[in-house]
């Protein structure tokens, strides 16, 4: 704990509000939506939390913990939401990445403060920067591990405009589920690998949710398959669309293709939107995979969220869409036995021509499992308050792991392959090889770079964290940490008179 000097420093130092442990309003600002599911486990727990009102507010955060020899954690969301702070430095992993690659793969700059210094200050650092410091500076922000190297408080994005877009179509819609007709679904994702040069222009995200009761959520429903898919125009106005995979995609949804999975339905709308394949311009369109709900189910989860390293051959060969729907049915006939809930995505990533494989070619970022051909998100939220309910569910998920993985048997993947964005761990350098490539090049690059960029340690406010290498790591061991947390309000800055193509955002 600081001394009383310290503290009276602190609140003559910062504009921002400064909160310290115990103090009134404390609990609820020290609230991380994310790691609720790990309270137990030694997720981010700070002493004191400081609201930075300005760059100066930062820069004494830095400089303090410095002199101080404490571990700083930062944080821009964290509640229910999502924020720019962080998803620029996990990825942004969404229903646009075969066609646009992650939103971090758009970042030409960000404004940075770190701490290798004795008096910090803030500096931009570039994508296609000539200076061999900026460059290592940018690769291990974007893609090494999020909050370990400096507090970002601007990010200069490139942007897409509409008008190179204008034909671009989407479907959403949402049907009961239905075991069949989930596996139908999975294997039309599954074709697209088939072919190797798949247009770019295709997104597919498949979700399953279980049915959500009143007590649980803010609008109970059924069990549902929810169907997303978005056609991008890449070449765009000339181009011709061929309309034959969406009609495939509705047909099974709605049950017109002569099957047999008793599912005579339409789709409607999920949230609101129904679209089978309507054209619209990008922005609109994109518009619509923002959905406005906090989560699907309020309870805590486990996390579980796979890259595959398999092509769709190897996926059939495995039965994997045979696999992974007998799993969900086991819970789904069971739900008010189990009371586990489940919230299930699937999605395409590959093909030669993807954006999200082809964006990290140039190494000038550090995001990992670029060859990843199929994107699993396979959440399992239970009731919390039963100690037998959390030991099913985790029990679950562990079965769900020795199935999926593993050289030449894996139903979903040969190795084991995390993302930051979906991160299940507490120990980062223990899991390295599960969330940077097999070899241990990359991640000896962002040790390296850690010592570089934070000798002291500042921004080590928790074991999830790239340490530097054995005999660098600085004064300040993780374990029996001092931590505070700095906390950037996140506004979007309208910026009349920017260059179109780049918008900058405050953070
Ligand atoms: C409900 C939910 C759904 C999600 N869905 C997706 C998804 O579909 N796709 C996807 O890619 N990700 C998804 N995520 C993950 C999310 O993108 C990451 O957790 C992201 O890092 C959150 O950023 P944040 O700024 O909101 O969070 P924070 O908790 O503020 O930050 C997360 C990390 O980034 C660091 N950080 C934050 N701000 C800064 C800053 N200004 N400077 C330096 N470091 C900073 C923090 O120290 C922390 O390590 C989801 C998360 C949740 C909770």
């Amino acid at each position: 704990m600081f001394n009383a000097i310290t503290i009276g420093l602190m609140m003559v130092l910062f504009k921002g509000a400064v909160y310290e442990r115990g103090s009134e309003g404390f609990d609820c600002r020290a609230y991380q939506y994310a790691t609720t599911s790990y309270r137990d486990t030694g997720s981010m727990d700070p002493d004191y939390i400081v609201y930075a009102q300005n760059d100066n507010d930062v820069i004494s955060a830095v400089t303090l913990a410095r002199q101080h020899r404490i571990a700083i954690a930062v944080r821009t969301g964290g509640h229910h939401y999502v924020n720019l702070g962080g998803h620029c430095q996990t990825g942004g992993y969404g229903a646009s990445a075969r066609s646009f690659g992650l939103l971090s793969d758009h970042i030409q700059k960000l404004r940075i403060v770190t701490a290798e210094k004795e008096q910090p200050e803030f500096r931009w650092i570039h994508r296609h920067s000539e200076s061999e410091e900026e460059q290592k500076l940018f690769y291990s922000v974007v893609g090494g591990s999020p909050g370990n190297f400096g507090v970002i408080t601007h990010v200069t994005l490139k942007v897409h405009k509409d008008e190179d877009h204008s034909l671009s179509r989407g479907v959403r819609g949402r049907i009961p589920y239905c075991r069949e007709t989930l596996k139908q679904l999975l294997d039309l994702v599954l074709e697209m690998g088939d072919d190797e040069d798949f247009p770019a222009d295709y997104d597919v995200v498949i979700t399953m949710t279980s049915e959500r009761p009143a007590q649980y959520a803010d609008t109970p429903e059924e069990a549902k398959i929810i169907v997303w898919g978005q056609w991008a125009n890449l070449e765009g106005a000339g181009q011709v669309y061929d309309p034959t995979f969406f009609k495939k995609l509705i047909d099974i949804a709605c049950g017109n293709d002569n099957d047999n999975s008793n599912n005579n339905n339409s789709m409607s709308p999920h949230e609101r939107v129904l679209l089978q394949d309507e054209e619209m311009v990008m922005s609109e369109l994109n518009n619509h995979w923002i959905i406005p709900i906090v989560r699907e189910f309020q309870l805590p989860y486990f996390k579980n969220v796979k890259a595959s390293d398999l092509p769709s051959s190897e996926l059939r060969a495995r039965k994997y869409t045979e696999w992974v729907t007998e799993r969900i049915d086991r819970i789904e006939a069971n739900t008010q036995a189990t009371e586990c809930y489940l919230v299930h995505q699937f999605a395409y990533s590959g093909g030669r021509h993807s954006r999200f494989a082809h964006n990290g070619d140039d190494g000038l970022t550090s995001f990992s499992w670029r060859d990843s051909s199929f994107i699993f998100v396979l959440d399992v939220f239970y009731n919390g308050e039963k100690p037998k309910v959390k030991a099913f569910a985790q029990e679950y998920q562990k079965e769900t792991e020795q199935e999926a993985l593993g050289e030449g048997v894996g139903k979903l993947s040969n190795q084991d392959r995390r993302l930051l964005w979906g991160s299940q761990d507490r120990n980062l350098h223990a899991a390295r090889r599960f969330y940077f490539d097999q070899a241990p090049a990359k991640y000896e690059r962002l040790a390296a770079n850690k010592a570089r960029f934070d000798p002291l340690n500042v921004f080590t406010p928790n074991k999830f964290s790239v340490q530097a290498p054995p005999g660098q790591e600085g004064a300040m061991m993780v374990a029996g940490l001092k931590r505070a947390a700095i906390r950037l309000w996140q506004t979007i800055i309208d910026a009349p008179g920017k260059r179109r193509e780049e918008a900058t955002t405050e953070l």
